[in-house]
């Protein structure tokens, strides 16, 4: 009964997703005008407006003009959905799967607008800052010193990874014939703060180390497929996001394994 109220609340939060995804960069209200097909103008009717199934009945298309709804919209809601299920699955009935909710949104929300648009809006991560250091004090772990611990330590990495990149690396890049512009922001400083301050230090060591192995495996198979050749900046949010994510449900024991293995304990 719980799993299908948690998939059934993924399925209607990521609906409300796509809206803020859409309409937040724009700043546009998220509540009026209510949904309507871009083209035609006719209002997205109750009955077609249920995530997933509606886009399957209409085939993708709008039922007054034939107009090709992206797939996108399907995929972000059972995306939320599916990440709804597993955060239960992860963290129980409780303040942590809470948590654990608020981040996923987060993430999803920003993740998506970074890729449309190439930024990482500042009042989300701030606003997931404030929240993740909150949530670390009304249900531990992290607790509150590791969540802090965890939001400095993102946010140097940050700063650090920019001014190697900057002054080092885009040049030796360059020296070897590759042009290929930063992907990393400021934006990206508050947002591996707000990660930090969710999943702790440990969490974050795992979410850096995915976020880093995820850009440059994506990076390499974009580029070799030709999608990236004049070396347009890649946006990196994606990719915390999705580091973000391991970081959430394995960072604890993948940090322990790791430390295990490397014969440092
Ligand atoms: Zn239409």
């Amino acid at each position: 009964m719980i799993w299908a109220l948690a998939a059934l609340l993924g399925l209607v939060f990521g609906s409300f997703f796509n809206v803020v995804i859409w309409r937040v960069p724009l700043h546009k209200s998220i509540s009026t005008p209510p949904s309507h097909c871009p083209r035609c103008r006719k209002p997205i009717r109750p009955y077609d407006n249920m995530p997933v199934l509606s886009w399957l009945i209409l085939r993708g298309r709008c039922r007054d003009c034939g107009l090709p709804i992206s797939a996108r919209y399907p995929l972000v809601e059972a995306l939320t959905g599916l990440l709804f299920v597993a955060a239960y699955a992860r963290f129980g009935y409780g303040l942590l799967t809470v948590k654990a909710v608020v981040l996923i949104s987060m993430l999803i929300i920003t993740a998506f607008i970074d890729l449309d648009h190439q930024i990482l809006p500042f009042g989300f991560s701030v606003a997931g800052l404030v929240l993740g250091l909150a949530g670390s004090v009304a249900a531990p772990p992290p607790e509150i010193q590791g969540a802090l611990a965890g939001a400095a330590v993102g946010a140097g990495f940050i700063l650090f990874a920019i001014l190697l990149w900057r002054y080092l690396l885009a040049g030796v890049f360059r020296r070897f014939g590759v042009d290929q512009k930063e992907g990393m922001g400021f934006g990206d400083l508050p947002y591996a703060a707000m990660i930090g301050a969710f999943v702790g230090l440990k969490g974050l060591t795992v979410a850096l180390a995915a976020a880093v192995v995820f850009g440059v495996v994506i990076g390499l198979i974009a580029r070799s497929a030709g999608r990236n050749q004049r070396g347009q900046p890649i946006p990196f949010g994606p990719f915390l996001a999705l580091g973000a994510l391991v970081g959430l449900f394995f960072g604890p024991q993948l940090f322990d394994i790791y430390v295990r293995f490397a014969g440092l304990q």
